[in-house]
């Protein structure tokens, strides 16, 4: 996939300059211009000052943009030649300036643009080599001697990208969570946000079904038109079993960086424990419970059973320190965790282990383990419980809620906010009502 675009066309500039010559000569009568004794009028000419566009001609010739994206196991060789530029000058220079060489921190995929002359000389190279979704790290690679002793130039700049809100919106189909939001084109990235965010509240696993619906605004920053990264999700709302779901992201009013996700009229949603320790993924989406978790079952067993294929990761529901990590009899590789106010859960069967050691501090969400079938069980699952002063809880009825909400200054700030968010919210709303009418 190449494009060459010649930067312009000499010939063509070439016939206008010609059609002006022809022009200015014929402009004086050639009868007065022989008459000596005629009377002689001083007009000035009309004619585009092309002298700078004579000087650049002569300078560069032709040059001509070829894009080329990064492939997996590019040199800077074959990299060079796909681009169509053939200059050994360019490529030892690459190859050795620290600058340049940051085009190796590319990913596959992401594109690098050159701009060659006709004999193939490398003119100039630009790529996006780092950012966020607010500022790019362009390198840009210029010659600079002349073209009888090459010599070359690599600089990093920072330019700031134009940050776009992108929307997206769905319902969720007979095909499942996933392949509906390939059909809604919502990226990879964002779906992990969307799944975090309201993983206090909604276990995507087993709650989310067919017809339920979400609208999503989150953040996207371009350079020169092209997507460069995604950001974070803004805004997003899910209807999930007839159960409305919102989640708006702000910053504070007092700048401190300490922005968390609340709902739309200000109530925060984090939650003290995750609604599912199993990571939610394509891999393990589609297995359902072991066991329906109904009050008989977990009472006697304990625990609820999460289905999933051995190494699904295994998440902390909630803040604490590790408090045992090894076998126990019927358990096999099992972890303990230990709570505030007198709280612990158990994630059993594991086939391993994260790094993680006895007294060290866990945060909700972090990885600590990896689904498997050790101990007492006859396919790859996750034993989960939770227990208030080892007493074993139903993790799935155990609400625990205590959301913060915002008060005064901060809630004013936060709902003047929310009102910009949402009329993005109420377009998408109203694109939903459009599509399902036509
Ligand atoms: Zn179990």
């Amino acid at each position: 996939m190449s494009r060459y675009t010649p930067s312009w066309l000499p010939a063509g500039l070439a016939a206008v300059l010609m059609l002006c010559m022809a022009a200015a000569m014929g402009v004086a009568p050639r009868s007065a211009y022989h008459d000596a004794g005629a009377p002689r009028r001083l007009e000035a000419l009309q004619l585009p000052d092309v002298r700078d566009q004579l000087e650049k001609l002569a300078d560069a010739g032709a040059t001509y943009i070829h894009e080329e994206p990064m492939r997996r196991g590019d040199t800077i060789a074959t990299l060079l030649r796909r681009l169509g530029v053939e200059d050994p000058d360019a490529q030892q220079f690459i190859s050795r300036d620290p600058a340049a060489r940051t085009l190796f921190n590319l990913q596959p995929d992401q594109v690098v643009q050159a701009e060659v002359d006709q004999d193939k000389l490398l003119v100039s190279l630009r790529a996006l080599v780092a950012g966020n979704s607010s500022a790019s790290r362009e390198l840009l690679i210029r010659r600079a001697g002349d073209f009888q002793k090459p010599a070359f130039k690599a600089n990093l700049q920072a330019v700031r990208n134009e940050l776009r809100y992108e929307m997206r919106s769905g319902t969720i189909t007979a095909n499942g969570f996933f392949r509906t939001m390939d059909a809604a084109k919502v990226p990879d990235d964002i779906v992990r946000q969307m799944i975090s965010i309201f993983s206090g509240v909604v276990d995507f696993q087993h709650d989310i079904v067919q017809g339920d619906r979400f609208h999503i605004v989150y953040e996207a920053g371009f350079r020169d038109g092209a997507l460069v990264r995604n950001g974070r999700v803004v805004a997003v709302e899910l209807v999930n079993r007839a159960q409305l779901y919102q989640a708006l992201w702000y910053d504070g009013a007092d700048g401190s960086n300490s922005g968390a996700y609340y709902t739309f009229d200000g109530r925060g949603m984090a939650r003290p424990f995750l609604r599912s320790p199993v990571e939610f993924s394509r891999l393990s989406s589609g297995f359902g419970w072991r066991n329906h978790p109904v009050h008989h079952q977990w009472i006697k067993h304990k625990g609820v059973d999460f289905a999933a294929p051995t190494g699904t990761r295994v998440f902390a529901t909630a803040d604490g320190t590790v408090d045992f990590v090894g076998q126990q009899t019927g358990y096999g590789n099992i972890v303990i965790l230990k709570h505030p106010d007198g709280y612990s859960t158990y994630y059993a069967h594991l086939s391993g282990f994260a790094g993680i050691q006895p007294g060290q501090r866990i945060t909700q969400g972090q990885l600590i383990a990896y689904i498997g079938q050790t101990g007492w069980a006859t396919g790859p699952h996750l034993h989960y419980e939770l227990r208030f002063n080892d007493v074993p809880q139903n993790p799935l009825s155990v609400m625990l809620m205590k959301p913060v909400t915002l008060s005064g200054r901060a809630r004013q700030g936060f709902l003047s906010h929310a009102s910009d968010m949402l009329s993005r919210i109420h377009v998408l709303r109203g694109i939903e009502v459009a599509s399902s009418l036509g």
